[in-house]
């Protein structure tokens, strides 16, 4: 028998609204251990008396345990032996009421097992009640007014708990203890369907009806947990083709949501990995590889191997899929590109003409939140875009934010950042600022999670290009100290933030076009980094943009220039099958832009190699969204194919310069002799992995062996950073993004840390 004796356990990170506290009961209740667990403005305090080696038990199992809530994030643990006091037994002692803000809302949580299962069952008060939830599942941050997260500061204020409720919400030991979002049949939200145009369709079984419409091919607007999604069956070409005409989407590919992971498993190849990120309380949207036999409509992604695939995130979803038998289309409840619609009548009114049908609710949405995107690469889970399951969780700054930062972000994909403390909050994917409703959907999630964070900026960080509006808002804001931080250098340190590095890292940063400090537009850069200052170590040679932006939509231009610049202006055009498809007049025209310069601004980014090699490879001159053409090109590449072209990197001008014209010709030689394009494409892709790989490892000779990090757009490319890594590994150590988007969603941390390293100088 050890003696007894108490521990006091600090527990921080996600561990508030997320069932951290009835969790730490059951596991205390049952090695019959005395004492107290509270949530405090630092996260979770136990105190624990019993016997010492029961003690020590409990905190290795609150440390390790499996069965710890899904979406329970522990940062730190430490433990402390306080004296052994005399407790009755284990209590959830209430909250503190001046619980200070500082303690995260916690992120939206997918439906967990338990609520599934009492929602199947029969013979429980929640079966098929479409908004069960409990503390360990359910809406958060996107129904949450004003911080601290409680229920009267969530949209659920509307609706008075029913006795049961207020029972269970009551009870220390029930799994609905203090779930603010709790509900039931008798007390909550409930559905409400709409015909086309807007009028009420009484009907016994809402969901019942809304899936048989959408097995006769009706695209369905549904009230999901950040927004509103369209629906349609995904196994029917005519319906996928009625909601790309409708939602004027030409080609960009459509997600699938399916029920379980078996679903799932029907239409992607997935590994371990894939499965495990499908599951997860995120319930992210995963790009995995189509399979063959996937029964999916060829609409939904038209030249593209892979498929997103998403499982249901709440029980609305659950008992749709259920009721619809099929995989359903789910994509944004939004026209084109812009916000997501969250209101009912605004839904009514905007998405009129899109969808035949609405199945709307009365819990009001505050803060929109698309579905997140997520890829595994080189195995691990990449955040592509960051939204719904993971706002706001915070991520540990290794910069200290001595005042309040915000950074601004980029214009296209656009997220914004808060740093305070030692933590740094992304606050939701936003899309590209240049429609008036994006743009003032930007203000007032801005605006929104400074009062959930309870903080004013005191330093506002911003890109260095003059026109992006994120630029303008963050020189338009009155009374702070405004920074601009370069593009690429905010890439880099986003990478090193979320890997807790201090720097000074080797930076590939590798995008489309981004500001340079010269006003050229960058993309292809070796930098030397840490977070107050850069050196532009290596870019790529550019190339011209005839047009400007409109070589981005129409990638033939670019292609062009690439074969004018490598064939010094013996460019074989005419054999090329690409330009056979532009009108010869056209041809004459961006030529000459090209020689003279008008119109032609020379950048640097290899997004814009990706573009060009696509174009000319795959025939296609135009693209309808940003990156299709690059993304079209990894996914013809071979994965067999080990060969290369040959290329030269310039070291005399300083930065030194990457030249792939020998690489371009020898393409083009290829192509014009019937070398299939597969082969092509994978030797493109295995020169630039190459030269990156010289890149680095002539850098780090004269800088030493230090950390390698990959940010940028073109890292969503599985192929070229698993290429990279390879070449690199086990010689330097190199870090992709995991939990912060590789491309332009994940600037504004870098901005963020960067604005907060540069003022500490001052
Ligand atoms: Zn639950
Ligand atoms: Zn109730």
């Amino acid at each position: 028998m050890s003696a007894l004796s108490g521990r006091r356990i600090r527990l921080q990170g996600t561990v508030q609204g997320v069932g951290f506290r009835p969790w730490v009961y059951r596991v205390a209740r049952d090695a019959a251990l005395t004492g107290r667990v509270r949530n405090d403005s630092g996260g979770v305090t136990i105190e624990a008396f019993g016997p010492a080696a029961a003690l020590d038990a409990f905190v290795d199992r609150l440390s390790h345990d499996a069965a710890r809530p899904a979406a329970a994030v522990v940062d730190s643990l430490e433990a402390e032996p306080i004296a052994f006091e005399d407790a009755p037994a284990f209590s959830i002692d209430r909250s503190e009421t001046t619980e200070h803000p500082r303690v995260s809302i916690p992120p939206d949580l997918a439906t967990c097992p338990d609520c599934l299962s009492e929602i199947a069952d029969p013979a429980d008060r929640r079966y098929r009640y479409p908004f069960t939830n409990c503390t360990a599942c359910g809406p958060r941050f996107t129904i949450v007014r004003s911080a601290p997260y409680d229920r009267l500061a969530t949209t659920m204020a509307a609706f008075a708990m029913c006795p049961e409720c207020r029972r269970e919400y009551d009870a220390v030991s029930d799994r609905r203890f203090h779930a603010q979002p709790n509900a039931c049949p008798a007390c909550g939200p409930r559905l409400d369907l709409r015909a086309a145009d807007g009028d009420p369709l009484p009907a016994a079984d809402t969901l019942a009806e809304a899936a048989r419409a959408i097995r006769d091919g009706a695209i369905v607007a549904i009230k999901g947990i950040g927004g509103f999604q369209l629906a349609c069956d995904a196994t029917s070409d005519a319906a996928v083709r009625r909601l790309r005409g409708r939602k004027h989407r030409d080609e960009k590919p459509f997600a699938v949501m399916v029920r379980t992971i078996a679903g799932a498993e029907a239409i992607a190849e997935l590994s371990a990995a894939e499965k495990t990120l499908l599951l997860s309380a995120e319930r992210p949207i995963v790009l995995a590889a189509r399979r063959a036999d996937s029964g999916l409509a060829l609409a939904i992604a038209p030249g593209n191997p892979l498929v997103g695939v998403l499982l249901a995130n709440a029980p609305l979803h659950d008992l749709l899929l259920e009721a619809a038998g099929v995989p359903l289309v789910m994509t944004s409840g939004n026209v084109s590109e812009e916000p997501i619609v969250v209101d009912n009548n605004d839904a009514l009114f905007r998405l009129r003409g899109v969808a035949d049908l609405f199945v709307l609710h009365d819990r009001d949405i505050v803060t929109r939140a698309d579905d997140s995107v997520t890829r595994v690469i080189a195995g691990r889970p990449v955040v592509l875009r960051r939204a719904r399951g993971y706002v706001p969780r915070a991520i540990a700054s290794p910069v200290p934010f001595e005042a309040t930062v915000l950074g601004c972000g980029a214009q296209l994909k656009n997220t914004f950042c808060y740093g305070r403390g030692r933590e740094a909050v992304l606050g939701p994917h936003i899309g590209d600022l240049d429609s008036v409703r994006v743009f003032r959907d930007y203000e007032g999630a801005i605006a929104r999670m400074g009062q959930f964070l309870d903080v004013t900026p005191e330093i506002v960080a911003h890109d260095l290009h003059p026109d992006y509006l994120s630029t303008r808002y963050a020189l338009g804001l009155n009374g702070t100290v405004t920074l601009g931080v370069q593009h690429h250098h905010a890439h880099v340190a986003s990478a090193m933030a979320e890997h807790g590095l201090r720097g000074p890292v080797l930076g590939l940063a590798y995008d489309g076009t981004g500001y340079g400090t010269d006003g050229t537009a960058w993309g292809g850069e070796l930098l030397i980094a840490d977070y107050a200052e850069f050196t532009r170590l290596a870019t790529f040679r550019p190339l011209a943009l005839p047009g400007g932006d409109m070589a981005i939509r129409q990638p033939w231009r670019v292609a062009l220039a690439l074969i004018d610049d490598a064939f010094k202006g013996e460019a074989p055009i005419d054999a090329v099958p690409l330009f056979r498809r532009i009108a010869p007049g056209d041809l004459d025209v961006v030529l000459r832009m090209i020689h003279r310069g008008l119109n032609a601004p020379l950048a640097h980014g290899v997004g814009r190699y990706f573009d060009a090699f696509g174009a000319l490879l795959l025939g296609r001159p135009y693209a309808s969204y940003e990156g299709q053409i690059a993304f079209e090109l990894d996914a013809a590449a071979d994965p067999d194919e080990r060969r290369r072209y040959d290329y030269r990197i310039d070291q005399t001008p300083s930065p030194w310069q990457v030249d792939l014209r020998a690489a371009v010709r020898a393409a083009v030689f290829e192509l014009l002799g019937g070398e299939p394009a597969a082969r092509i494409s994978a030797r493109i892709h295995n020169t630039l992995a190459a030269v990156s790989v010289d890149l680095v490892r002539a850098a780090a000779r004269g800088a030493g062996r230090l950390p390698v990090v990959l940010s940028g757009g073109c890292f969503q490319n599985a192929r070229l950073a698993e290429s990279i890594l390879r070449g690199l590994e086990p010689e330097l150590t190199v870090h992709l993004h995991e939990r912060v988007p590789p491309g332009d969603g994940g600037i504004a941390l870098g901005q963020a840390c960067v604005a907060a390293a540069r003022a500490r100088r001052l």
